[in-house]
């Protein structure tokens, strides 16, 4: 029996060790992908979890039979535990919806979410920042184990990093003890988030980012048909740092977030605190991770400041060429390097949600603005 996974250059001896465990038999119950946001780890979760359930004779998955057909389709939610927003984790279930009853159960919106995933496991922005896994979900997961029939069963954990701290010990009693015939495929960017206890019980798979030329080709076959290459230049590719799903979002949002991240350090650069301040008023951002993504662009385009100091290749130069730093004979590379690392540390405490994005933001404009005397 043959297994082929498919993916990326960069990532093939991830793929190799993994076809080797499925052929040899001894594939592991638990397995943990990690690696930066956007890479493809839910996109070879889902491979993964179609070679198990795979039931053809020669190949494994051949993307036919029942078991690769169920890997596949959204309607079966008990595939899957997402992360979601309380209201929607809190909705009704099917059981106990009423017949012609149209109010949406937490069925229909997980199905919502998983149909997101199929469509493109590489986004980056599928959940909203507040969404976790509650318990709940965790519970309904174990609950289904009891409709247990003689097939392969696969639960792929999207974002297991945000199970709080109930679902993360109730999915460890779970994880003691695995049903047999059960596989646990999670997917996470932020390891260090995960229970240790629940850490050493899965095998780790550490996912590699992707080449630039491998970025550019698999975002625009993301992008379908219609993209042509101008829309993922060197800026996009440089942003990316080896995540299609990233270079989408830029794709989408970059302009927006590399024109305010220009005028943003040109202003602090100026000292014209008022004026910098009220950029951030117009931005009003309320999402954690659109703030982050901003401060990201404001990160990149400081390094490059940096690196046009000391003569190194840019990674966003058309955003970088819009700075002129000529024009601020007083900035020296003490100063952005000081800038750097505030910009950094408000990451850092956006990423953690103890104060508000508002706070966080307003209080790097001050420190950069006091930086450069
Ligand atoms: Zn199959």
């Amino acid at each position: 029996m043959e297994f082929r996974l498919k993916g990326p250059a960069s990532q093939e001896r991830q793929r190799i060790r993994l076809m080797s465990a499925l052929r040899e038999g001894r594939f592991p119950q638990a397995v943990l992908i990690d690696g930066p946001a956007g890479i493809g780890k839910k996109a070879l979760a889902i491979e993964i979890s179609q070679a198990l359930q795979c039931s053809n004779g020669d190949l494994r998955p051949c993307g036919k039979c029942f078991g690769c057909k169920m890997a596949l389709d959204a309607g079966n939610t008990d595939g899957w535990v997402v992360p979601m927003e309380s209201k929607e984790a809190h909705a009704r279930s099917a059981a106990d919806v009423s017949a012609g009853s149209t109010a949406k159960t937490v069925q229909d919106f997980k199905q919502a979410y998983i149909s997101e995933i199929f469509k493109n496991p590489y986004r980056i922005d599928t959940f909203s920042a507040g969404a976790e896994i509650s318990v709940d979900l965790i519970r309904s997961m174990t609950g289904s184990f009891a409709l247990k029939g003689d097939r392969v069963r696969v639960v792929i954990i999207a974002e297991a990093d945000r199970m709080n701290d109930s679902a993360a010990n109730a999915f460890l009693k779970t994880l003691e003890d695995v049903p047999p015939d059960t596989y646990f495929i999670l997917t996470t960017s932020s390891r260090e988030r995960l229970l240790q206890t629940i850490l050493s019980r899965c095998l780790a798979l550490h996912l590699l980012p992707l080449a630039d030329n491998e970025v550019r080709d698999e975002t625009l076959r993301l992008l379908g048909e219609d993209a042509d290459e101008d829309m993922v230049g060197d800026d996009i590719v440089g942003l990316a740092v080896g995540s299609p799903g990233k270079a989408l979002y830029y794709v989408e949002h970059g302009g927006r977030w590399c024109s305010m991240a220009v005028d943003f350090l040109t202003l602090s650069l100026r000292n014209e605190y008022g004026e910098l301040y009220s950029i951030l008023a117009d931005a009003s951002f309320e999402d954690p991770l659109d703030a982050n993504r901003f401060l990201e662009v404001l990160s990149f385009l400081i390094t490059d400041l940096l690196r046009q100091k000391s003569g190194a290749p840019l990674r966003i130069p058309e955003t970088t060429g819009r700075v002129h730093l000529d024009a601020f004979p007083q900035v020296d590379a003490n100063a952005l390097e000081k800038a750097l690392a505030t910009v950094q540390e408000t990451m850092s405490r956006i990423a953690s949600r103890r104060t508000s994005v508002g706070m966080c933001l307003q209080s790097l404009a001050i420190k950069l603005f006091e930086g450069y005397k």
